[in-house]
């Protein structure tokens, strides 16, 4: 006779969670509900970063092709990033999350 295991949700705890693999690698044991947020978060990932790829390229591409060396592309790359990490330049605390949240949150605003 099989051994049948019942996970437990990792996020909700939820009993019957099955395997779901997040594009970082990891794997998660999910219910139904929480699989489904984690896929729109992960969309919405991946939307980003295709977003931003294509915008640094275009740029880098712009940039270099009136003379602006690579190295000095890659130090303004450098310090943009800085400004868009969580505890760069708009990090308030040592909380990385938290200053993500208000920095979003602050985003959303400016919009509405
Ligand atoms: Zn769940």
């Amino acid at each position: 006779m099989p051994v049948t295991t019942t996970l437990e949700c990792d996020m909700c705890g939820k009993p019957n969670a099955l395997a779901f693999h997040r594009p970082s690698q990891m794997t998660e044991a999910l219910c139904s509900d929480c699989a489904r947020n984690a896929a729109l978060i992960d969309a919405a990932h991946n939307d980003l970063h295709t977003q931003l790829a294509a915008t640094v390229q275009a740029w880098a591409g712009r940039w270099a092709g009136v003379g602006v060396g690579v190295p000095d592309l890659g130090y303004v790359l450098w310090t943009e990033a800085t400004y868009w990490h969580p505890l760069g330049f708009l990090g308030s605390t040592d909380d990385a999350q938290q200053n993500a949240h208000t920095f979003v949150q602050a985003l959303l605003d400016d919009v509405n």
